[in-house]
């Protein structure tokens, strides 16, 4: 063996293993320990180094299979047809060169045009359905390809996989389809802060939260988790459906399946690139993670010329967006306090811009157990990436550049706000201040919850004002706002006549939300926007809200034991008691007969309003729905009877659209409302 090849076979060796232990990791334990770019840069080394040296390639090598064998806890599910990985793309160049490759393969002219098909590539867990006679009979994960898992309880707790498809000419006596069961970001938010409650560790993505629900041995846990799920293509049929990948879109939706509406047909690769463009500066609004675009030749006949390689076919490819990911260094580690005492500890970083272009300077390290398992240290070189889009977060710490002498990270015995020893009660990851009462970092974290867009929403008064306001004993809690003075505002640091007006006329303007939002303001432990919205569907006033026992509220579907617990416990604390008659005293009560039902004409209907309304602000227009017994809801889902499009509504009126939502004007809901149907 030449000197070249034998550090090229020790190379493809160690990046074999550590493929195979990544692959493990993220498909069977779904606890990724590497970045996915990390993961796809050491796999296309691996595959340059094999296609450079062929005599390299070995049977188990990562290039040639597909994901993980099953977990041996499933029943094994054979796939009538092997379900295959794709082919990555990670820049224009790429794209390009896969439509000149499709074009030999066709014996095609380089500059024919190829019509295809771009679809978004949501990031979460392939499945595949298999129907009989129109019934639902099994699903299952992908596995390696050949052999997946049979999830057949699991994904029948899923709202969107249809139990019977809709009677169509012509459906296949058996049809195998495949898809995506993946989270909403709401609903990861949601289930990680109940893990966080209890003390368990939480999901790094949604991604992994959607595989370890979907991967359940108890199908009551996946029912609790509102998975969702699109199709996107066949597996098998016993009798053909379609001709193109656009068609098949067409008769999955006939059937009843869910489809993705963000679907593109691209007449040619420019149309590809641009749409791939969009998308880059587009997912961020999406309620979902994307990871890229899924681009597939349309035409089935072609499709079949092209035929696969390996573990890929020749037709399609994954483009990939740039991860948003950058090295950094760890300036120091700091803990902060909540608003329900949790301590988050939070590293402090040498700043980075992390594509396109946010400038990351603090990540979260989330609780002492996730700084064990990445073991963070003051000093350490690192992976950031933002997770969910949305927060930065810690991803590796490059061990091989650890300086000397750094020390392992231990969260303070003691609060840095008030020096009460901090508690972590068996077997919970949170650690927190128990000191409720006193403590000013949790007292000053409730307030400026309060003040925030989504609660009070009470504008100009900064999170700097209120911490200045608490320093100087001039407030002791949110009630105390509405008692201030300009001449108690005008000594603040960096305070004007005008600012001090502006805040007064925020804080008086203020005193009459919606009820969900009051609620919500309270920073009851919990209880979110989305079990605000359930309590004061329930219960319409605040007063009934806090005489409810737990055995009331927790029958109440959405809320469950714990915050049950929580929110009684929290009515029964006397500082609450303090809040609310200060409130009351202030005068801040919900919006005026929002919650007195004078009908029950919408009882039993859902709406959901987006965009700009014109002549009635967002609050009012849901207090009228829950006036006459409706919900108001702010997703739009299945169970939506009515969306209410204003001006410049965007990504929840076309998910209405998608699912068959009925739309309806503002003017619409205007009368409606002031005249409603019998809906009974
Ligand atoms: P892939 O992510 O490159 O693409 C194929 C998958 O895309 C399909 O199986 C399907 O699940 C999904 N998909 C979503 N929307 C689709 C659509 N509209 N049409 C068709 N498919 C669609 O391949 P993969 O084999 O699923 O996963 C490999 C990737 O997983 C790697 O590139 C890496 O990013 C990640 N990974 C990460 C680790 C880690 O340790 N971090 C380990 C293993 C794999």
């Amino acid at each position: 063996m030449t000197d070249e090849l034998q550090t090229a076979s020790a190379r493809a060796e160690a990046l074999r293993q550590a493929l195979h232990h990544a692959n493990y990791c993220y498909y069977v334990l779904d606890q990724p320990e590497i970045a996915d770019s990390e993961y796809d840069r050491m796999l296309r080394e691996l595959s340059d180094l094999e296609t450079e040296h062929p005599q390299l390639v070995t049977a188990d090598s990562p290039t040639q299979r597909i994901g993980a064998a099953p977990l041996a806890a499933f029943a094994p599910h054979t796939h009538r047809q092997p379900m295959l990985s794709l082919g990555n793309a990670f820049n224009e160049d790429e794209l390009r060169e896969f439509d000149e490759k499709v074009k030999r393969h066709l014996a095609m002219p380089p500059d024919a045009p190829i019509d295809y098909v771009a679809e978004l590539k949501i990031d979460g867990l392939a499945i595949s359905l298999t129907y009989e006679h129109g019934v639902f009979k099994s699903g299952a994960t992908r596995g390696d390809g050949f052999t997946g898992e049979d999830i057949t309880a699991n994904l029948r707790t899923v709202a969107s996989v249809p139990l019977r498809l809709r009677e169509t000419e012509g459906l296949p006596h058996l049809v195998e389809v495949r898809g995506e069961v993946y989270l909403e970001h709401a609903e990861f938010a949601r289930i990680n802060a109940a893990r966080e409650a209890a003390g368990e560790p939480v999901f790094a993505n949604p991604r992994n939260a959607a595989a370890g629900s979907v991967r359940q041995l108890d199908s009551q846990i996946t029912a609790q988790r509102k998975l969702t799920v699109f199709l996107y293509a066949l597996g098998y049929t016993s009798s053909p459906v379609a001709r193109s990948q656009w068609e098949l879109l067409e008769t999955l939706r006939a059937w009843g399946f869910r489809t993705n509406p963000n679907v593109r047909r691209c007449p040619d690769i420019d149309s590809v690139i641009a749409t791939v463009a969009e998308w880059a500066d587009k997912k961020a609004s999406l309620p979902y993670d994307i990871d890229g675009l899924v681009v597939k030749v349309n035409d089935f006949g072609m499709q079949q010329d092209l035929g696969a390689v390996q573990r890929t076919p020749r037709w399609a490819i994954a483009y990939k967006f740039p991860a948003q990911q950058g090295r950094t260094k760890i300036l120091d580690i700091f803990v902060q306090v909540g608003r329900t005492g949790a301590i988050t500890p939070v590293a402090l970083v040498e700043p980075v811009t992390l594509p396109p272009n946010s400038v990351v300077q603090r990540a979260t390290l989330h609780n002492q157990q996730e700084i064990d398992r990445k073991d963070v240290r003051v000093g350490d070189t690192v992976l950031i990436q933002k997770a969910g889009d949305v927060i930065p977060e810690i991803v590796q710490v490059v061990l091989s550049e650890r300086p000397e002498g750094t020390l392992p990270y231990r969260l303070p015995a003691d609060c840095p706000a008030c020096g009460t020893a901090l508690v972590r009660p068996e077997g919970e990851a949170v650690t927190r201040c128990p000191n409720k009462k006193g403590c000013p970092a949790q007292i000053a974290q409730r307030v400026i919850h309060f003040v925030s867009r989504r609660a009070m929403d009470i504008q100009w008064l900064g999170d700097k004002h209120v911490l200045q306001l608490m320093e100087q004993g001039l407030i002791k809690d949110a009630g105390d706002l509405y008692f201030l003075t300009k001449d108690q505002l005008l000594p603040l640091e960096r305070m004007g006549d005008k600012l001090a007006d502006n805040i007064l006329a925020a804080i008086a303007g203020s005193k009459h939300p919606s009820l969900p939002r009051l609620i919500f303001a309270l920073g009851i432990r919990l209880v979110g926007e989305h079990a605000a919205e359930i309590l004061a569907n329930h219960y319409g006033s605040l007063e009934k809200l806090q005489a409810a026992t737990v055995d009331e509220l927790d029958a109440i579907h959405g809320i469950g034991k714990t915050m049950a617990e929580s929110i009684v416990a929290f009515f029964g604390q006397p500082e609450t008691a303090e809040l609310l008659d200060k409130l009351a005293h202030a005068g801040v009560a919900p919006t005026t007969g929002d919650y007195a039902p004078t009908g029950d004409a919408f009882a039993g209907k859902s709406f959901v309003f987006t965009g700009a309304l014109q002549t009635m602000t967002r609050d009012e227009a849901e207090g009228r729905v829950r006036q006459l017994g409706g919900r108001a809801s702010s997703s739009v889902s299945k169970q939506t009877d009515y969306l209410v499009a204003g001006e410049n509504a965007g990504s929840k009126l076309d998910k209405a659209r998608s699912l068959g939502v009925q739309v309806l004007t503002e003017d619409e809901f205007r009368q409606l409302a002031a005249s409603p149907p019998d809906v009974s």
